[in-house]
C-alpha cells in the first residue's frame, strides 16, 4: 500500500523537475486588482501567456482549486477584470480555460458569431468605464457554425431569429468572396478571421466611449482567431482610431 502514493511522488518529480519549477503548492494567492495588468500591453502579454500555458497543457492559474474560497472572498468586495473577450458561444471556446484566467480577471460576451449586438457592446463600455479594463479581445474561432450558416445561407433568410445572426454579420460575405478554386473550408477560414476584424471595426464606430479611450491610447481592441484543435489564439494588430472629426452640431 506504500508503494503507491511513493510511486506517484517519484513520477511527478521525474516529470516536473524540469518543466515544473514552480509546484501546485507554491502558486500564488488569487488575483485581487493589485495582481491585474494595469496596461493594454501588458493585458495582452498576460493573455497571451496564458494562452501559452494552455497549449503547452501547463495551466497554472485554472488549476489552483486550493484557492477557490480565497478566491470567491477576495472577489465579494469588487471586480477589476484586465480584459474583455467577446467571443463565440461554441462550446468548445472556454475562454476563461484556454486564457488559463480564474474568475474576476476576464470579462466575457458570448454569443454565436461573436458579432455584439447593441447589449454586447453595452457589455463592452460597461467593463472598460467601470471596471477599468484596458484590452478588447475580439476573438472568432476555426470551424465557426454561426459563420458557416451564414455562408451557406448565401444571403438567403434563416429559421427563427438566425437572420439576426445574418444581419450581424452583414456584408461579411461581399467583403471575403470565395477566391476561385478555393474551397469551402479555406474560404470559412478567411471568413472566420474577416468577420473577427470587421466586428471589432464595427463595435468601434458604434462607440464614442471606446474609440475615445482608443483613440487616448488606453485601450486596445485586438481582433484574434482560436483554433480548436491547437489552442493557439493568433492575435491580430490592435484597430487604430482616427481622432474623430469635429462634431457639426
Ligand atoms: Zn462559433
Amino acid at each position: 500500500m506504500r508503494l503507491v502514493p511513493i510511486l506517484i511522488l517519484a513520477t511527478a518529480l521525474a516529470l516536473g523537475a524540469e518543466e515544473h519549477p514552480a509546484q501546485p503548492a507554491k502558486a500564488k494567492a488569487p488575483a485581487h486588482a493589485a495582481d491585474m495588468p494595469n496596461s493594454p500591453g501588458a493585458a495582452l502579454t498576460e493573455l497571451g501567456a496564458g494562452n501559452a500555458r494552455f497549449v503547452a497543457g501547463k495551466r497554472v492559474r485554472t488549476l489552483d482549486t486550493g484557492h477557490d474560497a480565497a478566491m470567491r472572498a477576495a472577489l465579494t468586495g469588487g471586480q477589476a477584470p484586465f480584459a474583455v473577450v467577446i467571443t463565440c458561444s461554441d462550446s468548445r471556446v472556454p475562454d476563461a480555460l484556454l486564457f488559463d484566467q480564474e474568475a474576476g480577471r476576464l470579462f466575457t460576451i458570448r454569443e454565436a458569431g461573436n458579432a455584439p449586438d447593441t447589449q454586447g457592446i453595452a457589455s463592452v463600455e460597461y467593463a472598460v468605464e467601470h471596471l477599468g479594463s484596458k484590452l478588447v479581445v475580439l476573438m472568432g474561432h476555426s470551424s465557426c457554425g454561426a459563420v458557416k450558416a451564414v455562408r451557406e445561407a448565401h444571403g438567403q433568410p434563416l429559421p427563427g431569429n438566425l437572420w439576426s445572426l445574418q444581419a450581424g454579420m452583414a456584408g461579411l460575405l461581399e467583403s471575403t468572396p470565395q477566391a476561385p478554386n478555393e474551397d469551402a473550408k479555406a474560404h470559412g477560414a478567411r471568413l472566420e478571421e474577416a468577420n473577427a476584424r470587421r466586428q471589432a471595426q464595427a463595435m468601434l464606430d458604434r462607440s464614442t466611449l471606446l474609440r475615445d479611450l482608443t483613440v487616448a491610447g488606453k485601450l486596445w481592441v485586438v481582433p484574434a482567431v482560436y483554433n480548436l484543435a491547437s489552442g493557439k489564439v493568433q492575435f491580430f494588430k490592435p484597430i487604430s482610431v482616427m481622432p474623430a472629426p469635429q462634431a457639426h452640431h
